[in-house]
């Protein structure tokens, strides 16, 4: 396995990926260590996942500019996922022991009844190459913490990253068998799922691997939690305030690149501020300093690949070849890496590939509309639910209709992030299950019923 530079295009490392005797030595490993693990108090877990998060805090700029040289995140928001990784290493080490506390239920005079949560065994991984750390802590440190052990298969361009986690739980005093890194193909790891040892099984990534991993987990009868695409709304209703909803709108489509799931990518726009709007969009995306990731000025660097830069190409043709308006960008860039020009797609019809699929990098598709109705109803009008956002001067008239969104996550006046206090996932292609909160950390927990007469 290879991971390249996708700013310089060169091969930065290769990997030995494991004989089938190593995988399955490994998943034998993970499961021979699940009743120590299990076994350990809360306490004890959370100690080493609080130690995990000072290590992070040692190892930031190391992490960080491993996860910008392996994928091309600029490097101020590489550290910032770094940092937001240690969050998560406090925010569970602290809260853990009450979340999987035993929880007293009252039902009838004479009988002592709770519930307790209690881990599952191993729990198998398969994670995305977008956010390459957050995502694996995400997944790794609420898992342990409940006492099941994890096997990671993340996505074959961030083999680095892989190993880096794996080396920060270890010295972190997880146990080598607790949390193992396998550096195989889509196709091992979906046979895994069918292994009777593994308990469990978690993926992230793009609806087509969501599907099939879902097939695979539902006919072994297996848990599975799905965090799959999106193609979030950001709707400016007319009492929205232009300039700054357009210098977050800027954010919230080209953090990471574009690439990520929860990124703003329709814009549902209202008539009476549509024109104001859209030009404020237009010429912050056309300032954007778009280059070396590396660079603490660079705000959009290139896609992780060079196979996305077509794919995206690709979407953006087909969306002017259907009707829509090109307002800029539009094309690769003309430069060596892997790199896209941040693109602005207007009057796109509603049946167009920037506006049904996801669009994964720095281009955005606006839409108008005549009313809060209108809005509503094209915001929902998509197959995904990951977030929504709607932006307005009226408080009220936001939360209302954060409420009528048909998304997992739903912002007003913000664009939307993930958070460790708030669960974390969608609705309908978007996925099922959730991370994040004390509602991650139940996952993959048997949430078993004790009644004592
Ligand atoms: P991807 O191609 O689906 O890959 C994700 C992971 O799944 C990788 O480890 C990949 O391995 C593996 N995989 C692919 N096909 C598989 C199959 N048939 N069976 C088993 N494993 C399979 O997605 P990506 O391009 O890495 O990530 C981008 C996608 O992830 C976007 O759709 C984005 O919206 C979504 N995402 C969702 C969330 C969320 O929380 N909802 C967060 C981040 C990203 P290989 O790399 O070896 O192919």
């Amino acid at each position: 396995m290879q991971s390249t530079n996708p700013y310089t295009t060169d091969v930065l490392d290769s990997y030995e990926t494991p004989t089938d005797r190593e995988v399955e030595q490994a998943i034998e490993a993970a499961a021979d260590r699940f009743p120590e693990w299990a076994d350990r108090s809360v306490q004890d877990r959370c100690r080493l996942v609080d130690r995990a998060g000072d290590l992070l805090g040692e190892r930031l700029d190391e992490y960080a500019s491993l996860m910008t040289r392996e994928m091309g995140k600029p490097i101020e928001q590489a550290r910032a996922e770094v940092e937001k990784c240690a969050w998560l290493c406090d925010y569970y080490a602290e809260t853990a022991p009450e979340q999987l506390a035993d929880e007293v239920v009252g039902t009838e005079a004479d009988a002592r009844t709770l519930v307790s949560y209690e881990p599952v065994g191993p729990v198998l991984a398969i994670m995305p190459w977008n956010f390459p750390f957050w995502q694996v802590f995400r997944f790794a440190v609420p898992n342990l913490a409940a006492g099941n052990v994890g096997l990671l298969k993340h996505a074959s361009n961030v083999p680095g990253c892989a190993r880096a986690i794996e080396d920060v739980l270890h010295d972190a005093g997880v146990p080598e068998s607790a949390f193992q890194s396998l550096l195989v193909d889509s196709e091992t790891a979906a046979d895994l799922v069918g292994d009777d040892r593994i308990r469990g099984v978690t993926l992230t990534g793009s609806e087509g691997a969501g599907r099939a991993v879902a097939e695979r987990a539902g006919s072994e009868l297996k848990k599975s939690v799905l965090e799959l695409g999106g193609s979030d709304p950001f709707v400016v209703l007319d009492d929205a305030p232009v300039e700054a909803t357009a210098e977050t709108a800027v954010t919230a489509r080209t953090q990471n690149n574009g690439q990520s799931c929860i990124a703003a990518k329709r814009f549902i726009v209202h008539t009476d501020v549509y024109d104001e709007f859209v030009g404020a969009f237009h010429e912050r995306l056309d300032a954007l300093t778009v280059g070396d990731p590396r660079e603490e000025s660079v705000d959009v660097g290139p896609l992780a690949r060079e196979d996305l830069v077509a794919d995206l190409h690709d979407q953006v043709t087909a969306t002017v070849d259907a009707g829509a308006t090109l307002a800029l960008g539009g094309e690769p860039m003309d430069r060596e890496g892997a790199f896209y020009a941040p693109t602005l797609l207007t009057d796109v019809p509603r049946d167009a590939s920037a506006a049904t699929e996801e669009t994964f990098g720095p281009a955005a598709a606006v839409f108008e509309v005549d009313d809060e109705a209108e809005a509503l109803e094209l915001a929902n009008d998509t197959s995904f639910g990951l977030g929504a956002s709607v932006w307005t001067g009226d408080l009220d008239r936001g939360e209302r209709i954060a409420r009528e969104f048909e998304a997992g996550l739903c912002f007003v006046n913000e664009y939307v992030q993930s958070d460790p206090r708030l669960p974390f996932g969608g609705v309908k292609n978007s996925g099922y299950g959730r991370e994040l909160s004390r509602h991650g950390i139940r996952e993959f927990v048997n949430r078993k019923s004790i009644w004592v007469q």
